[in-house]
C-alpha cells in the first residue's frame, strides 16, 4: 500500500503519519457506518412503499405532464423526510436557488424574514437584500431581521423572543456553518429552536437550509417540527449522481407556494420535463448515505491529522458531526494555497490543473478553490476553498468515496511538507 501511495506522490514519512492516525479511528468510523446503514434502509424502504420501477427512468420533454417518474420521486423524498410533499427537480439550479424559491413562494409585501442564528450564506445576502441587489426580497417589500448566536454558540432566546412580531412570517435556520466558524447546529438543536420560536407564534413557518447536513445524523430537521426543509441535489442527497438540481420537502401548502414560484401560479408541480435525469436522481439519492459517510470519515481523518500537527480543527478531532464540512485554520496563505493544490492533485478529473487566488466576484478578498469534478461545482465530490484573509482556513468537504477523500487529505499534508509549511520531524 506504502508503495502505492508512493507512486502516487506521497512520501513515506506522510504515509506512515497518516497510517497511524487511520489506526486509532476505528470506532468513529463505525459510529459513521452505523448511520449510513440507517439511512440506507430508510431510503431503500422508501423507494419499496412507493414502488419504484423500471418505469420511473423515463424521460419526459416539453410540458412533462404526468412525469410518473417525477412524481414518483417526489413522493420517495417525501418519505424519508417524513413530510406531507415535495419538490425535487432538474429546474432547481442550485441550492441557493431552491432556497430563493422556497423564501420568495412563502413569502407577501409586508412579512418579516427571522433568521435568529446569525448571518446566513453569503449568497442568500443578496436574494434577502442583505446586501443591495436587483430582485431581491427586500425590493418586494419583504423586512429582515437577524439575532446572532451568542459568543458560546447558544441560541439567544431573549433577543429571539424580541424580535418575533406581528410581521414575522418565516424563519429560517441554516443548520451547516458554512464559511463560518460556528458550530454546525445538530437536529435536535434545531428542534429546539423550532419549538422555542412556535411557543411564541405558532404558525410561523421554520425553515431549514439544510445544505451538506443531508443523512449525516438518523433524523433530519422535518422530524422536529420544520415546516420546510432545502437543499442542493449537488450535495448530499444527489450522492454524486445527480447532474443538476435542488429539493422542497415539507408540508404541502408550503412547497404547493414555492412550486407555483418555481414554475408559474397555478401550474406548480403538475409542469415540468425531467429530460432523462430521473434515474440518475433515484440512483444517486439510493447512493447517499454510503456516499455521505464517506465524505464525514474524510472530514474526521482530516481534523485528526491536522488537529495533531498543531492547527486548529472546525469540527475538533472528537466532536459530533452533523454536516460534512471540515475546516482547518493553516494561519498563512501559502497553507491554503498547498492544501488546496493537494486536493486538486488527488483529482480523477482535472489533476493536472493548477489553482491560483483569483479575485471572485461576490468575494472581499482573494479566493482559491480546489475541485476536480466530475459535476461542475458538484460540492459532494471531494473539493477545497479558502479565502486568502485570516485566519487562513481551508474549508473542504467531500469525497464521493472514503478512499478518494483519504488520499486527497494525504496530499494536502504531502504539498505542505514539500511547501516548507510544515517540518518533515514533525510526522516522526
Ligand atoms: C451550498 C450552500 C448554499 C447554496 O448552495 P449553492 O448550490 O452554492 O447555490 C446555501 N446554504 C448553505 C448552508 C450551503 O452550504
Amino acid at each position: 500500500m506504502k508503495d502505492m501511495y508512493q507512486n502516487a506522490g506521497i512520501m513515506p514519512e506522510v504515509y506512515n503519519f497518516c497510517d497511524n492516525i487511520v489506526k486509532n479511528l476505528e470506532e468513529r468510523f463505525k459510529a459513521v457506518d452505523e448511520v449510513a446503514e440507517y439511512n440506507q434502509m430508510k431510503v431503500v424502504m422508501a423507494m419499496q412503499a412507493n414502488k419504484v420501477s423500471a418505469e420511473c427512468f423515463h424521460s419526459s420533454s416539453g410540458y412533462g405532464y404526468d412525469d410518473f417518474g417525477r412524481d414518483t420521486l417526489e413522493k420517495v423524498y417525501a418519505d424519508i423526510f417524513h413530510t406531507e410533499d415535495a419538490l425535487v427537480r432538474p429546474h432547481i439550479t442550485c441550492g441557493t436557488h431552491a432556497l430563493t424559491i422556497a423564501l420568495s413562494g412563502n413569502l407577501r409585501p409586508g412579512d418579516e424574514l427571522l433568521s435568529p442564528v446569525g448571518k446566513p450564506y453569503d449568497t442568500l445576502e443578496g436574494v434577502i437584500g442583505i446586501r443591495p441587489q436587483t430582485g431581491s426580497l427586500a425590493e418586494y417589500g419583504v423586512s429582515y431581521r437577524q439575532v446572532d448566536l451568542l459568543d458560546n454558540g447558544d441560541f439567544d432566546y431573549e433577543n429571539i423572543k424580541k424580535a418575533i412580531n406581528e410581521k414575522t412570517k418565516l424563519i429560517t435556520i441554516q443548520r451547516s456553518k458554512g464559511y463560518q466558524t460556528r458550530p454546525t447546529l445538530s437536529v435536535k438543536r434545531i428542534g429546539e429552536l423550532i419549538q422555542f420560536v412556535k411557543s411564541i407564534k405558532p404558525d410561523v413557518i421554520c425553515m431549514v437550509d439544510n445544505c451538506y447536513g443531508e443523512f449525516v445524523e438518523r433524523i433530519e430537521p422535518t422530524d422536529v417540527g420544520a415546516d420546510m426543509c432545502v437543499g442542493s441535489l449537488i450535495k448530499n442527497p444527489g450522492g454524486g449522481l445527480a447532474p443538476i438540481g435542488g429539493y422542497i420537502v415539507g408540508k404541502k401548502d408550503c412547497v404547493e407556494r414555492a412550486a407555483f414560484r418555481l414554475t408559474a401560479p397555478g401550474l406548480g408541480k403538475e409542469l415540468g420535463a425531467s429530460l432523462g435525469v430521473n434515474q440518475a436522481f433515484y440512483q444517486g439519492l439510493f447512493l447517499a448515505p454510503q456516499v455521505v459517510s464517506g465524505a464525514l470519515k474524510g472530514a474526521i481523518f482530516a481534523a485528526n491529522i491536522y488537529e495533531k500537527l498543531g492547527f486548529e480543527v472546525v469540527p475538533n478531532s472528537t466532536e459530533s458531526r452533523h454536516d460534512i464540512i471540515q475546516a482547518v485554520v493553516l494561519g498563512k496563505p501559502e497553507g491554503v494555497i498547498s492544501f488546496c493544490k493537494g486536493i486538486q492533485a488527488a483529482a480523477p478529473v482535472d489533476s493536472f490543473a493548477d489553482p491560483e487566488p483569483w479575485a471572485m466576484p461576490g468575494y472581499d478578498s482573494d479566493v482559491i478553490m480546489a475541485a476536480g469534478a466530475f459535476v461542475q461545482g458538484s460540492s459532494i465530490e471531494l473539493s477545497a476553498d479558502g479565502p486568502i484573509k485570516p485566519p487562513y482556513a481551508v474549508y473542504f468537504q467531500g469525497g464521493i468515496t472514503w478512499y478518494h477523500s483519504k488520499f486527497g487529505i494525504m496530499m494536502s499534508l504531502e504539498k505542505l511538507v514539500e511547501n516548507g509549511m510544515i517540518p518533515r520531524e514533525k510526522l516522526a
